[in-house]
């Protein structure tokens, strides 16, 4: 059997999972108002027709107070629970099963009704809380048992607390947060007295076999978080107050340390867990940046957990553990491990979806239905706006020929691809490449197509794409473009001068200041240390040491990587200074010539002295061969546009992709 690990049952209370296979919780915007539940039901029943072992909902707070945002998601009355039949039916309707996290955000509510241990602000919201009184605290232990013992109630199979991410349990262990000098608050072990009574409480209310999951913090990563000692005491004490299953976490959401994205390591996080697994004797669940089965597969098969966590994989594809179990993991679509659409979009005030799959949490709306007759179409372009275009209209029956000039598909994509911390993108290609295969699309690579070549389809779409933009500065023949760059055809010197810093200036400067680094001296950079050593497993930053010297410059005031993803920029931004880039904004491009950039920035003349000019100032449309087959009478009821070759400006593979779908979605019928 392939993974046998990783498929083979596992009991935790009175409930048997068919397999280790855990859908962390995330939450997606769906869980907040009972007019979404059909969709919320319709999302995680996919998953569970997907072979999901358990899948764990996004948090729903036991209290008002407790809410992530206003009117978010809730467990705290039956009507409430009621509803969520529908959700765990579906579920149990397609053999599988489900738990109901119970989190209350504390500090990190974006409302001004937040409460907290004490009255102390987080970096991340705007709203200082209240600090709880004594009596208001003890309350909230039992809201959490009695929203755990509503989740029973609406037919779910466990229920997890919501421990980590730095959520309000989090606030009471730790003394950045907790100065309280009542029974919760004092000591370590009185500030683990909030987790532990919600726990007994909890295990006293659904009885004694019902599975009770604690999702807990193995690292903080911030000032004064807790140290390896408290944790394992936590662990203990949690286990003897009923606990069934620790889940384990990485970072509160303040933490300046990347924890999920691209850049880190795959199971980067997973020695902590096996660190713990010496200590208790309940059962482990690993999670974070594990995103394939053969990872998954090869944690359990170490011994470091009993379970594994993947939460945004399976937002990916959600028949993962299906194609897994097929022997087709080669058809997964993977999380690349982005937050363009899941965790942006959250901490947006979005519903979540997924880059890659712009069906996740769209299931009920994106549906792709089989056309009543096959309709030739032919796809120009093979980018990821081309590529989702032509396997989305393969897949409802139309005979696709795709045409790419170049040697390979991906476009832009291949070319991100290049970028340190982005080489997951390489995953996409590779699940397009196998989709174009299942579904018999026709690919013509090499091919430069004309407008006669196209009249005969059906249905054309033109996806074209991009080039670079070329600014009109003196001198700019001597520099290069960034695609020859990332391609292989021009080597940078060793002092680069970068015009543009959108997202891929910024990606090229990261490129350009790379050296490779182990999984060590990534952890290093970063400044995570052993946090039996390091109080919250942080201790003082290794520097980076960058491969060339680089001045990345823009014509805009405004500091420099604003716009990157709101849970992705940071890091990026952070890479930069690591890697000694100097940043120019507010400048005015005079002159490239054999030293270098000319610029002026307030009214002062400044030479970058160079060895290589970049130009990454953004892209131009390609959309010639549309303006020709309208122009030769092609119909235009049967011509689309997609991606960057219909809007360059702010293009991203977010919109490519939905693009391309929503237009294979939207094909007629032929009459
Ligand atoms: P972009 O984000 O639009 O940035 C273009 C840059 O070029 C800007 O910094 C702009 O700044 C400058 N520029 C524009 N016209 C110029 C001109 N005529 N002369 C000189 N400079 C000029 O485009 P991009 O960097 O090519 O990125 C394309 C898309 O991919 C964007 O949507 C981006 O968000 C996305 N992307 C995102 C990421 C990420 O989130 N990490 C990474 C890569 C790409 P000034 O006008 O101030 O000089
Ligand atoms: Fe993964 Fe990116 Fe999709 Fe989120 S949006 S699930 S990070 S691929």
């Amino acid at each position: 059997m392939a993974y046998p690990h990783l498929l083979s049952p596992f009991t935790i209370g009175d409930l048997t999972l068919r397999n280790r296979v855990v859908m962390g919780s995330m939450h997606t915007g769906l869980e907040d108002f009972f007019w979404d539940i059909p969709k919320m039901a319709e999302y995680v029943a996919t998953r569970a027709r997907g072979g999901v072992g358990l899948i764990i909902t996004g948090g729903y707070s036991p209290t008002k107070r407790g809410w992530l945002k206003p009117f978010a998601s809730e467990m705290s009355t039956r009507i409430q629970a009621e509803r969520h039949r529908r959700i765990t039916d579906a579920v149990h309707e397609a053999e599988g099963a489900i738990a109901l996290q119970v989190l209350h955000a504390g500090r990190y509510g974006y409302t001004p009704m937040n409460q907290a241990p004490s009255n102390l602000k987080s970096p991340i919201t705007p709203f200082r809380p209240s600090a709880m009184t004594t009596k208001q605290v003890d309350e909230t232990a039992t809201a959490f048992a009695k929203s755990a013992a509503l989740a029973k109630r609406a037919g779910y199979d466990a229920v997890e607390i919501m421990g980590s991410e730095g959520y309000l349990i989090n606030q009471f262990l730790a003394a950045r947060t907790n100065d309280r000098r009542d029974q919760w608050g004092g000591s370590a072990t009185k500030r683990m007295h909030f987790p532990v009574e919600i726990v007994r409480r909890t295990r006293e209310l659904v009885g004694p076999d019902f599975p009770v999951i604690y999702r807990m913090s193995l690292l903080d990563l911030v000032e004064d978080g807790q140290s390896w000692e408290e944790t394992v005491e936590l662990a203990l004490l949690v286990e003897q107050a009923g606990a069934s299953l620790i889940n384990t976490g990485i970072g509160w959401h303040e933490a300046r340390v990347p924890t999920i994205l691209t850049q880190v390591p795959r199971a980067a996080w997973t020695w902590t867990t096996e660190r713990l697994r010496k200590e208790v004797s309940i059962p482990l669940c690993a999670s974070n940046r594990i995103n394939t089965p053969y990872v998954a597969e090869q944690i359990l098969a170490d011994g470091i957990a009993d379970l594994v966590s993947m939460a945004r994989p399976l937002l990916a594809d959600p028949e993962f553990v299906n194609k897994a179990a097929q022997g087709r993991s080669d058809e997964i679509n993977t999380c690349i491990a982005c937050n363009q659409a899941c965790l942006d979009h959250a901490f947006e005030n979005k519903r979540s979806t997924c880059l890659v799959n712009p069906r996740a949490c769209y299931e009920t709306e994106l549906v792709i239905r089989p056309l009543s007759k096959p309709k030739r179409v032919a796809i120009v372009g093979a980018g990821v706006a081309g590529l989702s275009a032509a396997t989305s209209y393969a897949e409802r029956g139309a005979r696709v020929t795709l045409f790419e000039q170049g040697e390979q598909i991906g476009g832009q994509f291949r070319l991100a691809m290049q970028i340190p911390g982005k080489e997951e993108f390489a995953e996409t290609l590779r699940y397009y490449q196998r989709q174009l295969e299942l579904h018999q699309v026709e690919v013509k690579l090499n091919t430069s197509v004309s407008p006669a070549d196209l009249m005969s389809y059906d249905e054309v779409v033109i996806a074209t794409g991009v080039v670079p933009r070329i600014p009109d500065i003196p001198g700019i023949e001597r520099a290069v473009p960034y695609s020859d760059v990332l391609s292989g055809k021009v080597v940078p010197g060793k002092r680069v001068a970068v015009i543009g810093a959108g997202g891929i200036g910024v990606d090229v400067s990261i490129w350009l200041t790379h050296t490779e680094e182990t999984l060590d001296e990534w952890l290093a950079h970063w400044g995570v240390g052993d946090p039996a050593e390091h109080r919250g497993g942080l201790q003082p930053r290794e520097p980076r040491k960058a491969a060339r010297e680089v001045y990345l410059v823009q014509r805009k005031a405004t500091p420099i990587g604003i716009n990157l993803g709101k849970t992705s920029g940071w890091a990026h931004r952070d890479v930069l200074k690591q890697s000694g880039v100097t940043l120019i904004t507010g400048a005015i491009y005079e002159d490239i010539d054999e030293y270098g950039l000319q610029i002026t920035v307030n009214s002062e003349p400044h030479l970058i002295q160079a060895d290589t000019v970049i130009v990454c100032a953004g892209q131009e449309s390609v959309r010639g061969l549309y303006d020709q087959l309208l122009a030769q009478g092609y119909p235009a009821g049967q011509l689309k546009l997609i991606g960057g070759a219909d809007v360059a400006a702010e293009l991203d593979a977010k919109r490519a992709i939905r693009q391309g779908l929503e237009t294979a979605i939207a094909a007629k019928d032929l009459a």
